[in-house]
């Protein structure tokens, strides 16, 4: 139970908690502040359910820092594969050498220093420093935003920085009050209870307002102004920029490249990128000493990136001849059985594709059950 005297907003949420909260995820019950991390890196962008077995997973393979920072970066982009944001294991590896490195193996106990490592922000770096150390942060990922935009009345988009200020100051006066009698474990549960809430009650599309234990507080439920809350980000329009990508078949495999460890889709297998206005035919011959097919189109599509927004042409080829080199692979392309390549470190785009593949009658029977005798080895 909360103390009598704590600010109503925080008592009702820890009342609520009490009885409507989440409790045994798997990185609950735990003061470890490395399983701790790996947890809130996962959620960023993710919901808990698809998070859940990756975790165990994550953590099977890699029990703590120095087991992450000695595996190499495939592995963990490998281990990474299907969760998207591939940033996150590529931060998360060069964060984990960084402690090794800096802090002797020992993870951070400040939010400053915590803050400091790769793919930590403020608010990520807060959740670690109260569920692994109990201190007195305050927390404002996206739930949290919505939650206090909407019960503050906040118009202005929040991602628009004096708009993010004023919810920070929101965030840090409607803590718990620290130390003394009845402060306890509050600061955990509380900020457990925001993150619960906004998962499960607060949510985007149709908030459950009716059991909110905010409702009596909340200016936008007041004022009917839950569906305008928070407002969105003012148009833009994102530059567009193309390209096609070779989907290279051959003997039920199909040709991945590795990228370039940065830039887009750094250090992931992809179908090779062909620049704009190439013929497809020289393009394969010159750059991989190869004699291709041409099968039927598969249908344009777009990927947004934060930036810009790609839009992709999908060029199914069968490969006819090829050089010995090029058939073995290397290090820098390969072939993959598309059950491979799914499990494989691959960008959202190249997954999506895969599945595109698999409805594409011509393409899939080409992939599964054409015969080769064109083939030879140059
Ligand atoms: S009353 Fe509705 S809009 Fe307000 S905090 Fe609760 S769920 Fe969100």
């Amino acid at each position: 139970m909360p103390d009598k005297n704590m600010p109503e907003f925080a008592a009702k949420l820890i009342d609520w908690h009490g009885l409507h909260g989440r409790k045994n995820l798997p990185w609950q019950n735990t003061r470890d502040p490395y399983a701790i991390w790996i947890s809130e890196i996962m959620l960023q962008q993710t919901q808990v359910s698809t998070v859940i077995p990756y975790y165990a997973r994550f953590l099977q393979r890699y029990p703590d820092i120095g087991a992450l920072a000695a595996a190499s970066l495939d592995d963990v982009l490998a281990q990474w594969s299907g969760l998207g944001y591939y940033s996150r294991g590529r931060n998360l590896h060069k964060a984990a050498r960084r402690i090794v490195e800096d802090h002797g193996g020992k993870f951070p106990d400040k939010a400053d220093a915590i803050q400091g490592l790769p793919g930590v922000g403020r608010s990520t770096a807060a959740a670690i420093a109260v569920f692994a150390y109990g201190k007195r942060h305050a927390i404002l990922d996206g739930n949290v935003k919505r939650i206090l935009a909407r019960y503050f009345g906040m118009d202005g988009y929040p991602g628009v920085k004096t708009n993010e200020r004023r919810l920070w100051e929101k965030a840090e006066e409607l803590l718990p009050d620290p130390g003394g009698a009845g402060m306890g474990n509050h600061i955990e549960v509380y900020t457990q209870a925001l993150m619960d809430l906004g998962a499960t009650v607060c949510t985007r599309a149709r908030p459950k307002c009716a059991v909110c234990p905010l409702r009596e507080g909340c200016l936008a439920f007041r004022e009917s102004r839950v569906r305008e809350l928070p407002m969105r980000r003012p148009g833009k329009r994102l530059p567009e920029r193309k390209t096609s990508l070779l989907i290279l078949i051959r003997q039920g495999k199909i040709l991945l490249e590795k990228r370039l460890p940065a830039g887009v889709w750094a250090s992931l297998w992809c179908f090779p990128e062909m620049p704009g206005d190439e013929d497809t035919h020289a393009y394969c011959n010159r750059c991989f000493n190869m004699e291709v097919g041409l099968l039927p189109p598969m249908d344009e599509f777009h990927h947004t990136f934060t930036h810009f927004r790609l839009k992709i042409r999908p060029l199914p080829l069968q490969v006819v001849s090829l050089s010995p080199e090029i058939a073995e692979g290397d290090a820098g392309v390969k072939w993959f059985t598309p059950d491979e390549a799914l499990g494989a470190a691959i960008p959202a785009p190249v997954r999506k594709l895969f599945a595109r593949i698999d409805d594409s009658r011509t393409v899939s029977r080409v992939l599964w059950h054409s015969s080769y005798s064109l083939e030879h080895a140059k």
